[in-house]
């Protein structure tokens, strides 16, 4: 139990625990990364770390946003609220090394009202399009999750991410040019109470990236911009924080970095880690056990055992 509330669980570790820390050498270099969210604050909350990692390991990343942000943001106009997300994002883009963002554009916390084949469509166009590897998203069956927007996207990305590599789904693609692709890896974000991991990333080699990805967020969420805030509070009382030192981004970086890591610390502490990020990870084959799948070794050996001639 890691949690504050005794009432309440904290993450569920499942089966052996892989630890994943940082690689030299590029290992990654030719693969393919999307990291899909539904809202500006979820990659920096919940795998910047991991994304900073792989980018540095020659993943090709990135960024895929389902819905428009228009309900989260400090002003009352929805217009304006959409378009600051936006701007938070192009800066977490930077920041995280990803080449490019992708906005589907779907309503703010009404996700569920909107076709799930046509994101399912959309979602496979992007994977045989960007020949997606690995994706990093909602676990689409997490428990106590309660934002709709969570786990349709989840719900979305899992359908998708095998369907994109049959050459029956999407007869139409091919003559457009593309083909199929299965996505191979998938990185399920641990968000909420009892939820399952199964792998931990070491993230201290890349704490200045996750800080300035949670930093990003000006417009929305606990992060962003509260270093500066609390600067201007302490100067109207005629005091101030040396830690905050002298500019706005600065504030809000070393705030985030004495008080935004808490969780990340705990994550971190069974296994030895000073940081770290935690995920429900699914290797290439999926979420099948080994054991369902018939292998041909099995059935020649059964063969070689059990067969006799035709005419005996
Ligand atoms: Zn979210």
């Amino acid at each position: 139990m890691n949690s504050s509330n005794p009432r309440v669980p904290w993450y569920t570790p499942v089966g052996e625990i892989q630890i994943e820390h940082k690689q030299n050498g590029k290992p990654n270099t030719g693969k393919v990364l999307a990291a899909v969210q539904a809202h500006a604050d979820d990659i920096p909350f919940f795998c910047a770390g991991m994304i900073a990692k792989l980018v540095d390991e020659g993943y090709t990343a990135y960024l895929i946003q389902t819905t428009n942000d228009e309900k989260c943001g400090p002003t009352s106009s929805i217009g304006d609220t959409i378009r600051r997300n936006e701007e938070d994002i192009d800066v977490l883009a930077k920041n995280l090394g990803f080449q490019k963002v992708i906005h589907l554009g779907y309503r703010n916390h009404f996700l569920d009202e909107a076709s799930p084949t046509e994101i399912r469509a959309r979602l496979v166009y992007l994977i045989r399009a960007l020949k997606i590897d690995t994706i990093t998203t909602f676990n689409p069956w997490g428990h106590w999750e309660e934002n709709p927007d969570h786990y349709i996207t989840g719900q979305a990305v899992e359908a998708a991410r095998w369907m994109a590599g049959m050459d029956k789904d999407y007869p139409e693609h091919p003559i457009c040019g593309l083909s199929p692709h299965t996505v191979s890896e998938l990185y399920y974000w641990t968000m909420r109470p009892g939820q399952p991991y199964n792998t931990v990333v070491d993230i201290e080699p890349y704490l200045e990236e996750k800080i300035a990805a949670m930093s990003a967020n000006k417009s929305q969420g606990p992060a962003g911009a509260r270093g500066r805030r609390l600067k201007e509070k302490l100067k109207l009382q005629g005091k101030r924080l040396p830690e905050l030192g002298d500019d706005d981004e600065t504030a809000d970086r070393e705030f985030l970095r004495l008080f935004g890591l808490n969780e990340y610390k705990k994550i971190g502490e069974p296994y030895g880690l000073k940081y770290a990020e935690h995920f429900y990870y699914i290797p290439p084959g999926g979420t099948f056990t080994g054991s369902l799948m018939m292998s041909d070794i099995d059935v020649e050996k059964y063969i070689a055992e059990h067969a006799v001639d035709l005419n005996s």
